[in-house]
């Protein structure tokens, strides 16, 4: 079934004051802008097309246009639109003030069990909408989650989220979340999310991931092996759902039954929430991110300003493939 797509703005660089670099990815930086008409703050994308193609990227970046352009949840950052010129494609993003939940997570060092639970619910919503419309986030992590103003969460970078109608099989995400099914190649579905669900959980009470090494190799062997030793401070509830989302076998994993994203809900973990008010942000978040007005960035490390332009001009086919490239 093809989603609408929803209405989005035109803009083209010259429509924003470029302002301090939000943070950085793969393909290029996330910039604060301010609209020159509407003095409304975004944060605009900015993805050098010579490293798409570079990085043979060009398909995941319009999955994540295309389905960035067809959701709509208050707890998924919000697409306004899209436009490019010759060297680079940009996204423009509501802007989420607050930061990164890791930078608060590291700051606090752990979260308590309420704190967790507030984020946490907030999450199995967005993922439970997301499994919906068949789409599969994929690298579900603290730095991919942002602190609103008025301090729920929102997800980030659909760089690897993919529409499916079953499994998949690409190696994808970030090693300490990735789900044992993803390390061993047998294909994988909604399951890579619960189980990074579980990961996060894990990782805001304890203040640290469950799998954890010095490098890559020793974080696959450790999730692999599937041993997570559990803090005492951890609560029995809490404890319970981590394992259950944290089942090696996807087809037992907590979510990944028939009910999906209900039996999560159901959970003994998650008995004192209302579902209805988590959607509807009734809830008293744990944390409010100190912004003194609307384009306030205090909340975000700060960059180094780059000058050098290392983009350059695509031509032949590259060019003719991104000419092609249908942008809202
Ligand atoms: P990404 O390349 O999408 O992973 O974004 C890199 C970083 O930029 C994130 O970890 C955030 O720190 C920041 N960022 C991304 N999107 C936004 C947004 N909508 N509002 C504020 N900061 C953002």
């Amino acid at each position: 079934m093809e989603l609408p797509t929803r209405p989005l703005m035109r803009a083209t660089y010259d429509s924003f004051d470029v302002m301090a670099t939000l943070g950085t990815g793969t393909f290029g930086r996330v910039r604060l802008v301010k609209h020159k008409e509407n003095n409304t703050y975004y944060a605009l994308k900015i993805l050098k097309k010579c490293e798409i193609v570079r990085l043979q990227q060009l398909h995941h970046i319009k999955c994540e246009v295309d389905i960035l352009s067809k959701i709509d949840h208050p707890f998924i950052v919000n697409f306004l639109g899209s436009f490019q010129d010759d060297k680079r494609l940009y996204l423009i993003l509501e802007y989420v003030p607050g930061g990164e939940l890791f930078s608060y997570l590291r700051r606090q060092g752990k979260l308590s069990d309420d704190a967790s639970r507030y984020y946490a619910s907030q999450l199995v919503l967005a993922i439970g909408y997301l499994h919906s419309l068949h789409i599969i986030y994929r690298d579900l992590k603290p730095e991919n989650l942002l602190i609103t103003q008025d301090g729920s969460i929102k997800i980030t970078d659909f760089g690897f989220a993919k529409r499916v109608e079953d499994k998949t099989w690409t190696l994808c995400g970030t090693p300490e979340y990735l789900a044992p099914e993803i390390i061993q190649s047998k294909g994988h579905g909604k399951s890579v999310d619960w189980w990074a669900i579980g990961v996060l959980i894990y990782e805001m009470l304890a203040g640290y991931p469950p799998f954890y090494d010095e490098n890559p190799f020793g974080i696959y062997q450790k999730i692999l092996t599937g041993k997570v030793e559990y803090p005492k401070y951890i609560d029995s509830k809490a404890k319970d759902l981590i394992k259950k989302l944290l089942t090696h076998d996807r087809t037992k994993r907590l979510g990944c039954l028939r009910n999906g994203a209900e039996d999560v809900k159901k959970h003994k973990y998650f008995s004192s929430v209302i579902w209805d008010n988590v959607i509807a942000k009734r809830d008293t978040p744990p944390y409010l991110p100190p912004i003194t007005g609307p384009g306030d960035h205090a909340n975000f490390d700060q960059y180094p300003e780059s000058t050098e332009d290392t983009a350059v001009p695509l031509t032949g086919d590259d060019k003719a493939a991104f000419d092609a490239f249908n942008l809202f």
